[in-house]
């Protein structure tokens, strides 16, 4: 058990492109450790570069807090395919500590990854696990949700953040 430190925007690694990971004995710690800082956090979703990684690496458990804990580690995910429709919706991020944004996404996604024991894993995924899956993606090449609004709305949640 072990609790990161989370980097809060505008940390300039959070905007930089992750590289590949490879899998070790250390990424798979990493990978555990960031689960314990999700759920300390009380967070949904966390990615390397928010604690400092620069890694294509991000773990999430959207259904922990009703009681059934599905972590998933994600290793080099991409996102195959997206639904040409997309819903908005309020969206919170741990590096962006009390700020809620509504954040346009594909309702539907299947995402590919890698386990850590070097599995292949494809996936369909619809509602949350699609919404929070897109949104940690996004984290990997350094965009956060402020980087998916109208600037309009950015410029109403910097003022809000910096308040
Ligand atoms: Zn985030």
């Amino acid at each position: 058990m072990a609790k990161l430190p989370i980097l809060r925007w505008p940390d300039p690694r959070l905007a930089m492109p992750c590289a590949p990971a490879v899998l070790s004995d250390d990424l798979a710690q990493l990978a555990a450790d960031m689960l314990d800082t999700t759920y300390a956090a009380q967070g949904r979703g966390l990615a390397a570069p928010q604690v400092g990684a620069l890694i294509r690496l991000f773990v999430m458990d959207c259904t922990w807090k009703t009681g059934t804990p599905a972590p998933m580690v994600c290793v080099n995910p991409d996102i195959l395919w997206r639904a040409d429709t997309t819903a908005t919706g309020p969206e919170g991020c741990l590096s962006i500590p009390g700020i809620i944004t509504q954040v346009p996404r594909a309702t539907a996604i299947r995402l590919r990854w890698t386990t850590l024991d070097g599995q292949t894993v494809e996936q369909d995924m619809t509602g949350f696990a699609a919404i929070c899956a897109q949104h940690e993606l996004d984290h990997l090449d350094g965009l956060l949700t402020l980087d998916r609004l109208d600037p309009p709305a950015r410029a109403r949640a910097l003022a809000e953040y910096a308040a």
